[in-house]
């Protein structure tokens, strides 16, 4: 229960003031649905809570959830519609593209991405192409050191490749999923001015890792990486973990205290 407490002093004393991070309907394979609301019912969820800009962030065209480039186009259309019923709000098309390894380490090119007004990036390993071999994967749970090495050296490559090469606002997640070289991502995220993302979804980044960013210059964004228009604007368990490691908030550019 002390758990619950905490998120609901934190429901009182500091609210969200963007979401950069959410999914839709239009993240599917098949009949699965990975994101359950359309466009519209995000930006209304984020309306009603008073966020003042959202981003709609489909997977990549390589992730087994993802978007072909052309289906852009009518999430493009929805983003537009959206944002007439809402005027208050900023609404903006985005993606979160899937590190892999490809020239600019992104499954999107540098032209494609500047169709967007947000470019999100992250590490999903179900995908296929944008990871190391399947054997070296498997050493996550039980890996001999050599193995987990090398996975977290090809890792970090990608991340590194991707960030130096495109203009990315968001590093989703960073840590998850898969073993990084943290220093590295911190690094290029400083050099880059990419926000590391802290995720209420996903566990990372942890208290540790966040600790470990302490030592670059670096900025942070809470995301609700919502699936469900109900998710959308979700910050408090992705903010206990940021005060818990003693991140300053002026550093989360989508946090300021209730006044
Ligand atoms: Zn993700
Ligand atoms: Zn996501």
């Amino acid at each position: 229960m002390a758990e619950i407490a905490g998120l609901n002093e934190i429901r009182k004393k500091y609210r969200m003031t963007a979401d950069y991070h959410t999914h839709t309907v239009y993240s599917r394979v098949g009949p699965y649905y990975h994101g359950k609301g359309e466009v519209a019912d995000n930006v209304s969820a984020a309306a009603m809570l008073g966020l003042k800009e959202i981003a709609i962030t489909d997977h990549g065209p390589s992730d087994i959830y993802g978007l072909r480039m052309r289906h852009f186009d009518r999430i493009r259309a929805d983003v537009d519609a959206a944002a007439l019923l809402h005027p208050e709000m900023s609404v903006l098309l985005g993606i979160e593209a899937d590190l892999k390894n490809t020239s600019n380490g992104l499954d999107i090119t540098c032209e494609e991405a500047a169709r967007f007004d947000i470019v999100n990036a992250g590490y999903h390993i179900s995908v296929p192409g944008c990871r190391a071999p399947q054997s070296i994967i498997s050493t996550r749970i039980g890996a001999p050191a050599g193995s987990l090495e090398k996975l977290r050296a090809f890792n970090t490559g990608l991340a590194l490749r991707a960030l130096y090469s495109n203009n990315i606002r968001v590093l989703t997640h960073p840590g998850d999923k898969g073993p990084f070289d943290m220093r590295e991502l911190c690094r290029a995220c400083e050099e880059t001015g990419t926000w590391m993302e802290i995720s209420s979804r996903h566990t990372h980044m942890t208290v540790s890792e966040l600790k470990i960013s302490f030592d670059y210059d670096v900025r942070y964004v809470i995301s609700s990486d919502a699936h469900k228009p109900s998710q959308v604007g979700m910050y408090e368990t992705g903010l206990k973990r940021a005060l818990e490691a003693g991140v300053p908030l002026d550093r989360i550019v989508n946090i300021v205290e209730v006044e």
